[in-house]
């Protein structure tokens, strides 16, 4: 809103754009399940919702000013949700539709659903249901209007900005580290690996929500900071997490670094609930030993398989893990006479 959000604004003027802003919302669809049907057809002919102003038409986050997540968020869409929502432009607006958005729903025991859209982004009206019926999605858009009618612009959010550099310094005071960076906007923080999980605690208290963890297997570089000259890039792996806190929209990524001869570090599952999926995807992946945790079994591949594909020492090829089951002719290597893996059934 420009100069707007740095002055009171006289009674008629506010009235007056308040008034344009709750009638013409443009509308960014977060559709994820069944309940995203329902929005649509409250977009349809029968319902309508133009009639209350709502414009459904940007895929994009950027012209728009309300999103509606309308089904079940899941951990892995999460920061996809948080990314899009950050991108839309001040100030804006979130209606979260459906059990499965508000809570979770009837999947809120399940290890891979977020307990509810809140835990990622402010939401401002929330609409019951499994899945709700148009008519409550309209309702809830008109309570909606009915807040942004009273709004004061100054205090509605708009021009919350956040220095990354002046964050990674802040945070690296809260977990005594030295090493911080600000590269790409984003505020990073490097820890050493025995003082992992202590960052986490001390620094989940103002960051309350943990957003992701991964590793990487850097063959020259390094995500945060340049490694001590020692410190041999070929020999270590590097794990990283975002925290955040959705009420100050601030984000920092916490960095460290692993040996590979030695690849194991704390598991953050006992400070972080949502960390157990995001471990199990880097130790099935990277092979990394998250020590603590309590259930590190793979998650997208069959048991038996063997290596870890996001090693950069991993060979793509079937021949170098366990055969799959039916797995007939490999096509041989310049070096090799034939097939090299036979039909376990011929053989028997
Ligand atoms: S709340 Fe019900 S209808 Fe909506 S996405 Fe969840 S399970 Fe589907």
């Amino acid at each position: 809103m420009g100069v707007l959000d740095r002055f009171e604004t006289p009674k008629p003027i506010s009235w007056l754009l308040n008034w344009s802003r709750r009638y013409s919302l443009w509308m960014f669809q977060f559709g994820l399940a069944c309940c995203a049907i329902e929005m649509m057809a409250a977009s349809g002919p029968r319902y309508d919702f133009m009639r209350f102003g709502i414009i459904p038409l940007p895929a994009s986050p950027r012209q728009s000013d309300l999103m509606i997540v309308a089904g079940t968020v899941t951990d892995k869409m999460a920061p996809a949700i948080r990314k899009l929502y950050d991108q839309m432009p001040d100030p804006k607006y979130v209606i979260s539709m459906g059990s499965c958005a508000n809570c979770g729903g009837p999947y809120w025991d399940s290890c891979s659903v977020t307990k509810g859209v809140d835990q990622l982004i402010p939401v401002d009206v929330y609409v019951p249901g499994c899945p709700p019926r148009p008519e409550a999605l309209m309702d809830g858009i008109v309570l909606l209007q009915e807040k942004i009618k009273n709004e004061n612009i100054k205090e509605s959010g708009a021009g919350v900005t956040v220095n990354p550099s002046e964050l990674a310094e802040r945070v690296a005071g809260v977990v005594g580290s030295d090493r911080f960076s600000s590269d790409n906007g984003t505020a990073k923080v490097r820890v050493d690996s025995d003082r992992w999980l202590e960052a986490h605690q001390t620094l989940g208290a103002e960051m309350p929500y943990f957003s992701w963890l991964s590793a990487i297997d850097w063959a020259t570089e390094v995500a945060v900071g340049d490694p001590p000259a020692s410190e041999d890039v070929e020999s270590r792996y590097e794990i990283l997490s975002c925290l955040g806190n959705v009420e100050t929209g601030e984000s920092v990524v916490l960095s460290t670094d692993i040996a590979k001869e030695d690849p194991s570090i704390t598991s953050l599952t006992g400070v972080f609930g949502g960390a157990d999926w995001h471990e199990r995807e880097a130790a099935e992946m990277m092979g990394i030993e998250f020590v603590g945790h309590p259930n590190l079994t793979h998650l997208y591949l069959p048991d038996a398989f063997e290596g870890h594909p996001l090693r950069k020492t991993f060979r793509l090829l079937s021949r170098d893990v366990k055969p799959w089951p039916g797995t007939v002719d490999v096509e041989p290597m310049p070096d090799e006479q034939g097939p090299s893996t036979e039909n376990p059934e011929d053989a028997g």
